[in-house]
């Protein structure tokens, strides 16, 4: 039987894939597994981290003083001795990996596996994997994502510039998007829809599609753990092979102040800009060069090539993330969650080897970690990385910890 559809594939017909799609189902997608790292010995994967590291397993800059030299190897350490300051130092010295407790070659494996996630993996199940302890690969995957806010998501970018935000947490932020809190006295009564008058095109004066419920205001009181994503990606040269960089922030609304943030600081002011037409977008036509809006509700692209597919294309996979992967992502590290998936958006077409790279590159190149060294002795980060903006109204109700007031 199976040797019959073998020999007629029309039996088993295969969906003709285009695109990144086609790109996964190619032999160039993977190129690397966990047997090339099993096949590492310590002294290799040490070689394997330097040449992610510093591009050269010969010279490189030195962790204490930073000269660049060909230092001293000592091999029975897998360390180098600093030809100035005389100082040791490992492959993993003053990176977000120092004072590491596991093998590096387990570091590799979980780090490989964590990469290979289409949208991420969780570290519950890298935990079940790996057999380690869950606040040390939770630190781990962190220390991953915090290279990737700080080597990743930097850098002014020119060129065609998509921008769009989107909802993540907050109550019930799927079914309330848009909407202000229940219970608030402002909100509009629930018109039934046949009462409602059938929307018309101004310009032609048809009928267009049957009517929609009203829609509520951006400036009504919002649940307080809310916060908006917002992206910007920059178009790719080739045609129809998508976006080639992704720069993200987090705010508490979607306004002109925290979408002029975004824009100024990581557009140039020569870029093209297309949005939606939301007016917070209304300031970009005086800040760049050209902006372009595209109307949702009447189509996805206009033919002169308008149109935000690619900042669409992140929100979902962004999505897929919050609601598959993160389930519950905390505010304080939605940054962090954004940045991460930033990067597995531009990384779509590398093969399996050139991602852990690439990863390990970024990852290695901005230092000592700033937020999770002593993670679990308990130094946390205070703050929430949020970009320049107002607060939106609070919401309802007494505040948390509030004492009720006594009865008259
Ligand atoms: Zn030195």
């Amino acid at each position: 039987m199976t040797a019959a559809v073998a020999d007629r594939p029309e039996l088993f017909p295969l969906r003709k894939r285009t695109g990144t799609a086609a790109f996964h189902m190619s032999k160039e997608a993977v190129d690397f597994g966990y047997e090339d790292l099993d096949k590492l010995t310590q002294k290799e994967a040490v070689t394997f981290m330097a040449e992610a590291r510093w591009g050269s397993t010969k010279e490189m800059p030195c962790t204490h003083c930073g000269t660049f030299d060909a230092h001293y190897w000592n091999i029975k350490e897998l360390r180098w001795k600093c030809t100035c300051c005389g100082k040791r130092f490992s492959v993993t010295s003053g990176t977000v990996f120092a004072d590491r407790k596991l093998s590096l070659i387990k570091i590799l494996k979980i780090i490989f596996s964590w990469a290979n996630g289409a949208s991420g993996k969780p570290a519950l199940q890298l935990r079940r994997d790996w057999n380690v302890a869950y606040s040390t690969v939770f630190t781990l995957v962190h220390k991953l994502r915090e290279g990737l806010l700080r080597g990743f998501n930097v850098g002014v970018l020119c060129g065609v510039q998509e921008v769009d935000g989107m909802d993540v947490n907050g109550r019930r932020y799927r079914e309330k998007r848009n909407k202000p809190q229940s219970g608030s006295s402002s909100a509009k009564p629930r018109v039934p829809e046949h009462l409602l008058k059938p929307k018309v095109d101004p310009e032609t004066g048809e009928i267009v599609g049957p009517p929609k419920p009203p829609k509520f205001g951006k400036t009504a009181k919002q649940p307080a753990d809310r916060r908006l994503l917002l992206v910007m990606r920059q178009r790719g040269k080739s045609q129809g092979r998508g976006a080639s960089a992704t720069r993200i922030a987090i705010a508490l609304s979607e306004c002109g102040k925290t979408v002029t943030a975004l824009a100024t600081r990581y557009a140039s002011a020569e870029s093209k800009m297309m949005s939606d037409e939301d007016p917070s977008y209304a300031t970009f036509s005086k800040l760049f060069a050209e902006h372009k809006t595209i109307n949702h509700s009447k189509q996805y692209a206009l033919p002169d090539g308008t149109n935000n597919n690619q900042a669409e294309s992140f929100n979902w996979r962004m999505r897929r993330a919050v609601e598959g992967i993160y389930l519950n992502p905390s505010n304080k590290y939605l940054k962090d969650y954004g940045a991460e998936q930033a990067w597995r958006e531009d990384t779509r077409r590398m093969s399996t080897g050139q991602k852990l790279k690439n990863l390990l590159r970024v990852a290695m190149g901005v230092g000592m970690s700033l937020w999770w060294r002593g993670f679990t002795h308990g130094a946390h980060r205070d703050e929430e990385l949020l970009i320049e903006g107002p607060r939106p109204a609070s919401g309802r109700g007494p505040k948390k910890g509030a004492k009720p007031k006594p009865p008259r």
